[in-house]
């Protein structure tokens, strides 16, 4: 929905300028003198915009400074007259997607071929970018990939925080928050580890992006407002354009239409300033929406058709589905519903093929209140149902998204935004409520079609209580690994003692506690997300190991509490070691090569004495920390009355050398 690709490629430009030159010439300011081909002239040149002169930000002026790289390119310099090309990638396509991506995909292969793989990454991100306008963002997923890898393995961070940037804006884009915010969030780090500072600026925008599509539109102006404002400090006038764009969407969003008309206007002159057809086509489409919004039909109607001569002159197929579903709206406002209809229909094949869920929401919504207005119930209901499948899906992949926000610690200011979630589900309840009012109606009206009611009726009731039932175990499972989590251990555990100590022969019952080894150095080596995937595989190797009747917690970090229903120590301590060598047989490669990871367990067996779960774990832990001061990738188990004999427990310990990273 918004210029992507030209704002991508002028960061690109930043970015190739400050990485992989190793001159370190003084700088140089060019003169109108021809210039004589050199190396080092042609890196300084690169080096002294890297420095920050903001200026060269615009398409014009970075042509310009191609055109002079071009001629201070030595003679038969196969890599740098590749890395030029790389810019003229992303600079001599303005309005011609196709050829773009023509052009990028010969030079990519020429790259590949050439093992160039500085510069295979960068064209890699250029296709992609014209993949997103030719088809469908998730298709550009694939070359943002390649890009990445390939980034990774050469530790060349700003080109890795780059391709994090895209691909987490199209995450973003397709509802898949918590992937978006956190590529987002590396690539800020990354910029800023590389000393890139006004590109970590240019992630502003997508987390506000990100924050909107959240449902945040107040936290996304405040972001916005930070882009917009750092924007127009370094005259970057593409990425003013999409920022103001957004700032529309949020105030829209918000319910300002007012406003978000202005706000919209002005970003029609921006986008018309800088000539990108494909941003004067969104700023129209924009507009389109708050007309409709305002009841401003016609004039909708005519901002579409302006949208669309645009989208076409550049060749952009993208918003296709979006330009129909807005011409719908404003039909059906008119009162034209069999065209609205029409119009919808388009756009859901469109958006179907694209995958996103919130357009697909918003639509269905829209095609049932229009086949409702004109009088085909039938269809309406089914619309309806519709609709609150795809409402479910957002709303459930929104808390899941929110809380692995929280957990990302994104923000400082966790409490508030947990109110604000709870707040934005109450939302989505009472919508659902009104959907529900509105189904009510229609069985006092259509007589004839009580019979489809009270089946509709009940579905809904199922789903209401399918959905009762996923709220609570979901309270109970943990969002990353989808074991249970410390309230769901608990849960059953004291059961199980319970039942335990039901019988007249007192059945054992043991606990293991699990701490991954060393994990901060796996986070501090191969990042966050990495560290995340790690945790997952742990977990799922562990839960996959147990029987049927034991239970797998995670109830910290990086830490996991087993319950042994019905084991003594000897077999708890088998079962341990079984997860131990699991652990350490786990293959990792495919998250980073040669990554390994172990694990130690400590375990205890309950005693009479035990008055419940927190006793067993805090002899577990003692058992787990002896495991840890004996070198780590260990079981080491205690039995209750030495423990409590001596003061200390008898610990037997048994295991492996540590693994090696
Ligand atoms: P050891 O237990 O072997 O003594 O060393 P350690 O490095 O594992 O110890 P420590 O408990 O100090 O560090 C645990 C680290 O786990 C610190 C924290 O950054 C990380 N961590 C906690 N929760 C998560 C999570 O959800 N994801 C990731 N990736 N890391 C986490
Ligand atoms: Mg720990
Ligand atoms: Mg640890």
């Amino acid at each position: 929905m918004y210029a992507h690709r030209t704002r991508f490629f002028s960061l690109l430009l930043i970015v190739a300028l400050g990485s992989g030159m190793a001159a370190r010439a003084a700088p140089q300011t060019p003169t109108a003198a021809p210039p004589i081909p050199s190396a080092t002239a042609f890196d300084a040149l690169f080096k002294r915009l890297d420095t920050g002169d903001l200026s060269e930000r615009d398409t014009p002026r970075q042509i310009q400074i191609v055109a002079q790289l071009q001629q201070l390119l030595p003679p038969g310099d196969a890599h740098r007259q590749r890395l030029l090309d790389t810019q003229r990638c992303g600079l001599d396509f303005t309005n011609a997607a196709k050829d773009g991506y023509t052009f990028a995909d010969a030079h990519l292969a020429a790259a590949l071929l050439a093992h160039d793989d500085d510069t295979a990454i960068r064209f890699y991100y250029c296709r992609g970018g014209y993949q997103e306008s030719l088809t469908t963002p998730r298709d550009a997923l694939t070359d943002y990939n390649h890009g990445i890898d390939l980034a990774r393995a050469r530790n060349d961070e700003p080109m890795l925080a780059t391709g994090l940037q895209m691909r987490g804006g199209i995450y973003s884009l397709l509802g898949i928050y918590g992937k978006a915010l956190a590529d987002l969030l590396e690539a800020q780090r990354l910029y800023l580890r590389s000393e890139l500072p006004i590109a970590a600026d240019m992630t502003l925008l997508d987390i506000g992006i990100a924050y909107r599509r959240l449902g945040y539109p107040d936290k996304a102006r405040e972001y916005l407002q930070q882009s917009i404002a750092h924007e127009e400090s370094v005259g970057d006038h593409e990425s003013l354009f999409a920022s103001t764009l957004q700032m529309g969407f949020a105030n829209e969003e918000a319910g300002s239409f007012d406003a978000a008309l202005k706000i919209e206007q002005r970003a029609l002159n921006l986008a018309t300033a800088t000539g990108d057809r494909g941003s004067v086509g969104s700023a129209h489409l924009a507009i389109a929406s708050v007309l409709t919004n305002l009841h401003r039909y016609p004039d909708a109607l005519d901002s579409l058709q302006k949208a669309e001569t645009n989208f076409s002159a550049a060749g952009d197929t993208a918003d296709h589905g979006m330009v129909m579903f807005q011409r719908g709206r404003a039909l059906a406002g008119l009162g034209q519903s069999r065209n609205a209809l029409e119009a919808f229909g388009q756009a859901e094949t469109a958006f179907s093929a694209g995958g996103n869920q919130r357009y697909l929401e918003m639509l269905h919504q829209a095609k049932a209140a229009t086949l409702e207005a004109s009088g085909q119930i039938a269809a309406a209901l089914d619309e309806y149902k519709r609709y609150l499948a795809a409402h479910d899906q957002v709303a459930s992949q929104r808390a899941d998204q929110q809380a692995q926000m929280l957990r990302e610690q994104f923000d400082t200011d966790r409490s508030k935004m947990e109110n604000e979630r709870l707040r934005a589900e109450q939302d989505l309840k009472n919508k659902q409520v009104e959907v529900l009012q509105r189904v009510r109606r229609w069985q006092q009206v259509a007589m004839g079609l009580l019979a489809i009611l009270l089946g509709l009726l009940a579905l809904l009731v199922i789903r209401q209580l399918a959905r009762l039932r996923r709220w609570k175990r979901i309270a109970s499972i943990d969002v990353l690994t989808g074991v249970a989590n410390r309230r769901g251990i608990e849960y059953f555990a004291e059961n199980a003692i319970r039942h335990a100590r039901l019988r007249q022969r007192h059945e054992p019952l043991a606990t293991l506690v699990i701490d991954v080894d060393e994990f901060k150095r796996i986070n501090d080596r191969f990042g966050h997300a990495t560290g995340d995937r790690v945790l997952q595989r742990i977990a799922h190797a562990c839960a996959e190991t147990l029987r049927e009747n034991d239970l797998l917690g995670r109830t910290g970090g990086e830490e996991f509490l087993v319950i042994l229903p019905g084991s003594d120590i000897a077999r708890a301590t088998e079962v341990a070691e079984r997860l131990r060598n699991r652990v350490a047989g786990l293959n990792l490669d495919d998250l980073a090569p040669g990554l390994l990871t172990t694990i130690s367990i400590g375990v205890a067996e309950m005693s009479a004495k035990d008055a419940g779960l927190a006793e067993l774990e805090r002899r577990a832990d003692e058992a787990l920390y002896r495991a840890k001061a004996d070198g780590r990738n260990r079981v080491v188990s205690t039995t209750a009355a030495a423990g409590q004999d001596r003061g200390e427990p008898a610990a037997t310990a048994t295991g492996g050398a540590p693994a090696s990273r």
